[in-house]
């Protein structure tokens, strides 16, 4: 029963993310590889390694300061349309980070909730478009769900992390509207949408590591 958290359980779960993306690079890029070119895991690989140097470099204790920072680094990676959307999400989450700079359950669904709002600044892709969308939209709706029932803050991550990895598992019967994958039309039908699957094992790791 984990309740509230700081900053540097924050970075934790972070680090945790970043693990296990490196550990699951060469499976994104196979993901990948089925509607675009390949190259996911490498671009999100090197997202991530963006919040680990950031983690590394910023010296203050501020969760707000830290997840800008973060989110700046992600978003200035050379790989697409990757590094703008994850680094959306993380910079978003600057605006609901609490005040106080304790994380309790209602302030972790903010954050995310305030992540996939900038997120869907930069993107028009709805649920349903096979994109990290959806994994975002229920992980965040589960989570908001979660802190109005007054869960406690590990409880918020896991459901968020449940909803994240069915949202992920459920692209594999879209079609696909949005990036390379939209030229296979029909054809994208039946396999995991790659940014789903890399937004969905963060969630994981967060829920793992909280
Ligand atoms: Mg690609």
């Amino acid at each position: 029963m984990t309740q509230t958290i700081g900053f540097t359980e924050l970075k934790k779960m972070l680090l945790a993310a970043v693990e296990i993306i490196r550990a699951n690079k060469d499976e994104l890029c196979k993901l990948d590889g089925v509607c675009g070119d390949g190259d996911h895991g490498v671009a999100v690989t090197r997202a991530m390694e963006a919040i680990e140097a950031a983690i590394h470099d910023y010296q203050g204790e501020n969760i707000a300061d830290f997840v800008k920072a973060a989110g700046w680094g992600v978003m200035s990676i050379d790989g697409g349309s990757t590094g703008p959307l994850f680094g959306s999400f993380f910079m978003g989450m600057k605006d609901g980070a609490p005040a106080d700079n304790v994380i309790n359950g209602a302030a972790m669904a903010a954050m995310f909730a305030a992540g996939l709002k900038k997120v869907q600044k930069r993107t028009q892709a709805q649920p349903g478009d096979k994109t990290l969308i959806d994994t975002l939209v229920p992980a965040i709706e589960a989570a908001t769900a979660a802190a109005e029932s007054g869960d406690d803050l590990d409880v918020v991550v896991k459901k968020a992390a449940d909803a994240a990895w069915a949202g992920s598992e459920n692209t594999a019967t879209m079609q696909a509207k949005f990036g390379r994958a939209k030229n296979l039309g029909e054809k994208s039908i039946g396999s995991i949408d790659p940014g789903s699957r890399s937004m969905a094992l963060i969630f994981k790791a967060f829920a793992e590591n909280i």
